[in-house]
């Protein structure tokens, strides 16, 4: 602010210029008040689009950016990471006995399950449906594998209104079984419905790639005879 000096015409126009400045000043503070509710709100929108309203988990779009990103890393410091697919068990016969709310309940435990057993850096995704995917930063398949077991023991072991329930699973690896985060998620998703062939309620772990790529060419081999 000036001091206004007298009451002359000097006086007069500093009066003027010192409530143009205080205007200015409340219009600047209410701007960076309605900025800063804006960045807050559009950091909510961001979360609220990277989540699953049903469980709460990671979205799918989020889990991509999250593979993705470890693919990327992996091309710098070679550290593997691995993925784990997990669909619940005859789960429309659940929904078709129980209701569809019940279903609901059960797929929000399985998530709080599934959420409570791996690490803080764990990303863990409602996929789609009643399938869910784990990404883990810097494992390789042999302790995902054991995680996937702890996973499928502490589902099959919990209380479900109803009805046991239980879950398939299928562990890939990057690089073993595959070099982007696509092919890793079609071996575990491979291996998964190997698991649900075998008979539920298992962890399958995808074969190295070499030994799957000769055996598709067995499978084609094969077909060609027949
Ligand atoms: P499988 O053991 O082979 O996986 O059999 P399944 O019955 O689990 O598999 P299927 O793909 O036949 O059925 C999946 C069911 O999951 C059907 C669908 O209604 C149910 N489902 C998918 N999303 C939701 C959901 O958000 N809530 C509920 N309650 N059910 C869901
Ligand atoms: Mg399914
Ligand atoms: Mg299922």
């Amino acid at each position: 602010d000036l001091p206004v000096a007298g009451s002359d015409e000097v006086g007069y126009l500093t009066k003027v210029f010192n409530g143009m400045v205080w205007r200015l000043r409340e219009g600047r503070q209410e701007l960076d008040a309605k900025n800063e509710k804006l960045l807050q709100q559009n950091e909510e929108l961001e979360k609220l689009s990277l989540t699953d309203g049903l469980t709460g988990l990671a979205n799918r779009r989020f889990l991509v950016q999250q593979l993705n990103e470890e693919a990327l890393r992996y091309r710098r410091t070679k550290k593997e990471f691995s993925v784990l697919m997990a669909d619940v068990d005859h789960f429309k016969q659940y929904n078709d006995t129980f209701g569809h709310p019940a279903g609901d309940e059960v797929l929000k435990k399985v998530a709080r399950i599934l959420q409570t057993a791996v690490r803080e850096v764990d990303c863990v995704a409602r996929y789609g449906g009643e399938e869910f995917c784990i990404m883990l930063p810097e494992t390789g398949a042999t302790g995902a594998a054991i995680l996937a077991e702890r996973i499928c023991a502490r589902v099959a072991a919990a209380e479900f209104p109803g009805q046991k329930i239980t879950l398939s699973l299928g562990v890939a690896s990057l690089p073993d079984n595959g070099d982007t985060p696509d092919a890793v998620i079609a071996a575990a998703d491979e291996a998964l419905y190997q698991a649900k062939r075998e008979g539920r309620n298992r962890v399958l772990k995808a074969p190295p790639r070499r030994i799957r790529e000769r055996s598709s060419v067995r499978e084609r081999n094969a077909k060609k005879k027949s």
